[in-house]
């Protein structure tokens, strides 16, 4: 059961939780796909009815900061905890590098994923980096070739909310991927 927020359903789970079932859509077949929306995109879902049928079909629905987290509980529905993008994306790089996963990231500037990729290969030792790709293409093919070829388990994708959400709905399966992430501008963050 998901916790409505302003026609959102989040998932109610603690980070810990949140990065076990993360892995367990990685370890399962077929592709599956997190977002993590903050108010500012709870907001852009209620005008946008894309946007909301690509967020709410995430399978796994994360409140990014705190506003979502008051407004559940201001709704009388508390959810238990914030469960921020990037961190999750922390805690799940950690276990893709004990189980020797392979990872790719999409998004940014150009330059910008490689740049990050080779600063969480050294903060995660063991993580494969699958590849990367910029944020500014204009066709979809290349890209999801170029993701699948690269046989990666698991897929960053960071061309901010809700352009991401509706990439992943639309060509996450495409990818071959188990798990993709809808991550915002978090390859900035990682490229530092
Ligand atoms: N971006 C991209 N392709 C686009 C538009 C944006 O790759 O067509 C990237 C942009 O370079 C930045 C990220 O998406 O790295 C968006 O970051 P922002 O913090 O604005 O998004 P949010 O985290 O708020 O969704």
């Amino acid at each position: 059961m998901r916790i409505d927020v302003l026609g959102v359903g989040f998932d109610n789970v603690t980070m810990a939780e949140a990065v076990e079932r993360g892995m367990e859509l990685v370890r399962s077949s077929g592709t599956h796909y997190v977002a993590t929306p903050n108010p500012e995109i709870v907001e852009v879902c209620r005008e946008d009815p894309e946007a909301r049928t690509a967020v709410n079909g995430a399978d796994l629905v994360l409140p990014d900061g705190i506003g979502v987290v008051k407004g559940a509980a201001m709704l009388g529905t508390p959810l238990k905890e914030k469960t921020p993008g990037i961190e999750f994306a922390g805690h799940l790089m950690d276990r893709l590098a004990k189980e020797g996963r392979s990872l790719y990231l999409l998004g940014a500037k150009p330059g910008v994923a490689e740049q990050a990729a080779a600063k969480l290969a050294e903060a995660h030792p063991g993580l494969r980096i699958a590849g990367t790709h910029d944020g500014y293409f204009k066709e979809d093919g290349p890209v999801i070739e170029s993701i699948r070829q690269s046989g990666a388990d698991v897929v960053f994708v960071c061309l901010g909310a809700p352009k991401q959400e509706k990439w992943m709905a639309r060509n996450g399966a495409a990818t071959g991927a188990h798990l993709l992430c809808g991550l915002g501008g978090s390859l900035d963050v990682f490229a530092g």
